[in-house]
């Protein structure tokens, strides 16, 4: 889907059980009450709530790295989440730093708009947009990736903050090769790993970036090419990915001033803010801690997080899952409260009794 076709659907969604959409209020503070429950400051007033599912999005603060302020005064900067056409930057050669998908997706646009880009590259694997006849999409879809729990990897907790593949939808869908880019006559980088002034440093790891996001495409062809044998599926043959370009050395620097760069994108990531949920469930980075969007104060959730539970998680076609399980949560703790009367106590976080942790180890499902 498309933009539009995107914000369709999710209107669509609203619409089709009457959602009572509030839109342009700000939530500012959450705290628990001591009776039990919790308060909700917003622009429009205050609330009460039995419980409380955060789904603000895990694209909530613009990054861009401190030595962005290094960068000369006339250097216009934008971070990717300002980008919206080639025509809104000045004249003149365009710095993109990074290679997630926003990062690619935008050194393609104003590629194609003309532009001389350099691109700093990191370490984001790409993906084939089509293989042997479908979507990759599709094919993994089919093959259960994105029922995958994060559970099932050794290490979860970096499986849940890797970066995306990159890929575009554009014009139906096409793969991004940085390597055709180049060939092209956009200029590739490594890492972006200093400022001085119009003066910018790399690290020597162009090489290493896109070889590593070709070797990741090529593997997932190959656990296709594996599904499609085991499952005899009708698929047409396809060839490999030959690389179209190599660097002929690592670029170490770029003078801004020298190539004519007058502005800088980054496409840097995002981070998050929960500063206004005064209730103590992040890590030390701010992540909520979760099991299944579930956290340690009863009554409070997360939603809509990549890898929240499974790789689709973090997607449209994934989150309806992860919704389900909430709800059942929420009316097993409906219950509990209605029937017990326990309540979460402001100031003591932790503390429940016996009988309320052992239906938190294991929760009742009820219909
Ligand atoms: C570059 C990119 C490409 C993507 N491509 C795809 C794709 O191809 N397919 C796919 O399925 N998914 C894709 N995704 C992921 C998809 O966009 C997200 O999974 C989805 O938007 C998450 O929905 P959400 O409602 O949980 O969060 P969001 O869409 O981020 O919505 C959260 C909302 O909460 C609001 N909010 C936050 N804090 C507060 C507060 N304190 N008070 C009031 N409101 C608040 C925000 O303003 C926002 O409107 C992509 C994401 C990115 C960044």
């Amino acid at each position: 889907m498309v933009r539009d076709e995107i914000v369709a659907y999710i209107e669509g969604y609203a619409a089709s059980f009457d959602a009572p959409v509030a839109e342009g209020v700000a939530a500012t503070r959450l705290r628990t009450r001591r009776e039990g429950g919790f308060a909700l400051r917003t622009g429009a007033g205050d609330l009460t709530a039995d419980q409380v599912v955060l789904a603000g999005g895990p694209y909530q603060v613009p990054m861009r790295p401190r030595m962005a302020e290094r960068l000369p005064a006339g250097i216009v900067q934008i971070h990717s989440s300002e980008y919206r056409s080639a025509d809104a930057l000045p004249p003149g050669a365009v710095l993109v730093v990074g290679t997630g998908q926003s990062g690619c997706q935008i050194a393609e646009d104003l590629h194609l708009a003309g532009r001389q880009v350099h691109l700093a590259t990191g370490s984001a694997p790409r993906v084939a947009r089509f293989y042997r006849g479908r979507d990759v999409v599709a094919w993994l879809h089919d093959m259960g990736y994105y029922r995958k729990a994060v559970t099932e990897f050794d290490d979860a907790d970096a499986v849940r903050f890797r970066v995306n593949h990159y890929v575009t939808g554009r014009d139906g869908g096409r793969d991004i090769d940085l390597r055709a880019f180049a060939k092209d006559g956009m200029r590739l980088y490594g890492r972006l790993t200093g400022v001085d002034g119009p003066r910018l440093a790399f690290a020597p790891d162009l090489r290493a970036n896109l070889d590593a996001a070709d070797a990741v495409s090529e593997g997932i062809k190959d656990s296709i090419d594996a599904h499609i044998a085991a499952t005899g599926a009708d698929a047409p043959a396809e060839a490999r990915y030959v690389p179209v370009w190599e660097p002929a050395d690592e670029p170490a620097g770029l003078d801004l001033a020298a190539e004519g760069v007058t502005s800088v994108v980054w496409a840097t990531g995002f981070g998050r803010d929960h500063r206004w949920v005064e209730i103590p469930v992040f890590d030390g980075r701010g992540y909520p801690t979760h099991d299944r969007g579930v956290t340690s104060c009863p009554g409070l959730y997360v939603l809509g997080l990549p890898w929240q539970h499974t790789w689709g998680s973090g997607r449209f076609s994934g989150v309806g899952a992860d919704a389900e399980h909430l709800a059942r949560q929420i009316v097993a703790h409906q219950h509990r409260t209605v029937h017990t009367g326990l309540h979460w106590l402001a100031g003591t976080p932790y503390q429940t009794s016996p009988v309320d942790d052992e239906e938190w180890i294991a929760p009742r499902t009820v219909a």
